[in-house]
């Protein structure tokens, strides 16, 4: 394991800071660690298809495999199950290699894909055919399909289910050897067609397609089956925990059943240990989707900062360590459930909060004059760079006679319970002085273009004279004369609707139409220097991230990760 120093800084003995908690998963590895069945051994494994980009519910998996190798000193091994060459592609397993390692893991040498294994399984293959376990048959799908049976019906035999082992071999060899067209045959476990469980009535382990794949070129012609294909995998690269899944656990007698049949020429029989899938609300999680919400333009890319891929979620601001953090605080367990964005966002609030600097903002500017500050004179104000590290410093931001606050930040007419600024009223300049409002200037549509105040000189933060009087209001401003234009891109949910494709209904009609506002806002003069990926805290607006694609040097592009607070659904 090879995580980042400073990332463990809080608790080197976990993956996300905190303390792993307990669950049924570590307490069957505690368990094999106190009976010795692996003789201390722990080795897990990720198995990403690389048929599109790795989305947060990847993470969760992730998380899970390399964290329990972390944890018991053992492996996690990458591993790509790519048997489904129609649909794989190498940017696919560029981009899943990026992520993982984006999120602080290292798989070392244990770096695989199924596609290694392909004269193994094939080898495999004949071995059940020569013990009678394996048959060729060449009935049509559509024909294999109707005697399968029913969940309450039992399924038929195939009339080529009797072919010798010498004809199943010639056959099997001559399917290899591209003699028969896609479709013809097709070879098949002997198990049981009466089995209650209909993914042991003789599944399919390998059907022909002359299709090209991204590793082994034009080598195959028949291609392995998942389900035959990953077993023996993990049983070839010696995994002790097999995580997958719940919708895999009526698979897990065929997982067995075909390793039994193999076990004196696998290495090991690993355990298939199944777990509930991340349902994150307010997303869609299939990677068919998210292809066609890229192919669709309905985002820019897979890297969209509106996406829940990983490269989307590093694109909006998210750290590697706020979905460790998630990964940790939503659990493992075998029940099904649900969780709200507001979990991934507020970890993404915790760690920002430790690790952003402050900086300030103005994202909707509104023209204030302090009547009474002399002309072309200016002076320093004194912000911390995080309020709560004096460590991290301070630094000064100056003050001058015109400054923008936010517009937001004013009110004509003042409702109960606004204690910012409106005619008459005071407020605090933050880390400067206690300003009133005394005139509002207004164009010819009646909209206001700037207002006036008054300071008061023996109020400035940080004298004794800033505590003789309080005000309610502490609002932030930049000096007009310093500020710096910034683009900002503020998202917010891809999705209107928490369950956006439940029961089947095209999600894309709740795709949010607010999703994305790009602003001209104006921000303190040192960010204009930003490294794209910095991150700070825009004080009382929420996380920040300089754009990893479009910050450029003197020209920074901010992303809004999210918000300070979760005011989804309360119209803030
Ligand atoms: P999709 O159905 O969107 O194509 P998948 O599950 O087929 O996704 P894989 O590439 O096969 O995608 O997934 C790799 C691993 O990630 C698998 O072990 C799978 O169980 C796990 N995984 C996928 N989605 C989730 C999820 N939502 N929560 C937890 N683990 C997941
Ligand atoms: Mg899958």
């Amino acid at each position: 394991m090879n995580i980042p120093e400073a990332d463990l800084k809080d608790d080197p003995a976990s993956i996300s800071g905190v303390p792993p908690g307990s669950n049924f998963i570590r307490n069957i590895v505690e368990e094999d660690n106190r009976t010795g069945k692996w003789k201390g051994r722990v080795e897990t494994r990720f198995p990403p298809e690389p048929n599109g980009y790795l989305h947060i519910g990847h993470a969760k998996s992730i998380c899970l495999n390399f964290g329990l190798a972390h944890d018991y000193n053992g492996i996690c091994h990458l591993r790509f199950d790519d048997t489904n060459p129609e649909k794989e592609e190498q940017e696919y397993v560029d981009s899943i290699i990026d992520s993982v390692r984006w999120l602080g893991f290292d798989w070392g040498k244990h770096l695989h894909y199924a596609s290694d294994y392909f004269d193994k399984l094939f080898e495999f293959a004949e071995y059940l055919i020569n013990r009678g376990k394996a048959y060729v048959d060449s009935l049509t799908v559509e024909e294999i399909r109707s005697l399968r049976g029913t969940l309450t019906e039992a399924g038929t035999n195939s009339p080529y289910r009797e072919r010798t082992v010498a004809e199943n071999l010639d056959l099997f060899r001559r399917m290899k050897a591209g003699e028969f067209a896609d479709g013809a045959h097709v070879l098949r476990v002997k198990i049981d067609m009466t089995s209650p469980n209909i993914n042991l009535r003789d599944p399919v382990i390998y059907r022909i397609r002359r299709v090209y794949h991204h590793r082994t070129g034009d080598k195959w012609c028949i291609y392995p089956m998942y389900d035959y294909t990953h077993c023996i995998s993990d049983a070839l690269e010696k995994i002790t925990h097999s995580l997958c899944t719940l919708e895999f656990e009526d698979h897990r007698p065929l997982y067995d059943w075909i390793l039994d049949q193999l076990k004196d020429v696998v290495p090991c029989h690993p355990q298939q240990i199944e777990f509930a899938r991340l349902n994150l609300a307010y997303a869609v999680m299939s990677k068919r989707k998210l292809i066609e919400l890229v192919e669709g333009g309905f985002v820019s890319g897979w890297d969209d900062p509106r996406m829940n891929t990983l490269a989307g979620l590093r694109r909006r601001g998210y750290t590697p360590q706020s979905i460790r953090l998630f990964a940790e605080r939503i659990g493992v367990s075998k029940a099904d459930s649900w969780i709200d964005m507001g979990v991934l966002e507020d970890c993404l609030r915790e760690d920002l909060n430790e690790r952003a600097p402050r900086r300030i903002a103005v994202l909707e500017p509104l023209k204030v004059v302090i009547d009474n500050y002399p002309e072309n004179s200016e002076e320093e104000c004194v912000a911390p760079n995080h309020p709560q590290k004096p460590e991290w410093g301070k630094r000064s931001v100056a003050l001058s006679k015109t400054i923008y606050i936010e517009r937001s930040d004013f009110m004509e007419t003042r409702s109960k319970g606004y204690f910012r600024l409106s005619p008459g009223a005071e407020v605090r300049l933050r880390y400067a002085y206690i300003v009133k409002c005394v005139n509002v200037v207004k164009n010819a549509s009646d909209e206001i273009t700037e207002i006036h105040c008054t300071y008061d000189p023996d109020t400035k933060s940080g004298t004794e004279g800033a505590e003789k009087r309080k005000v309610k209001g502490n609002i932030h401003w930049l000096s007009a004369k310093y500020a710096e234009k910034a683009e900002v891109r503020l998202y917010d949910r891809l999705f209107d609707h928490a369950h956006p494709d439940a029961g089947g209904r095209d999600y894309k009609t709740y795709l949010n139409p607010n999703s994305k506002k790009i602003i001209m806002a104006y921000v303190e003069p040192s960010l204009n220097q930003v490294q794209p990926e910095d991150r700070f805290q825009f004080e009382r607006h929420g996380y920040f991230v300089a754009d990893r694609e479009n910050t450029e040097k003197g020209k920074p592009v901010f992303n809004r990760a999210v918000t300070m607070r979760d005011s989804w659904g309360k119209n803030a």
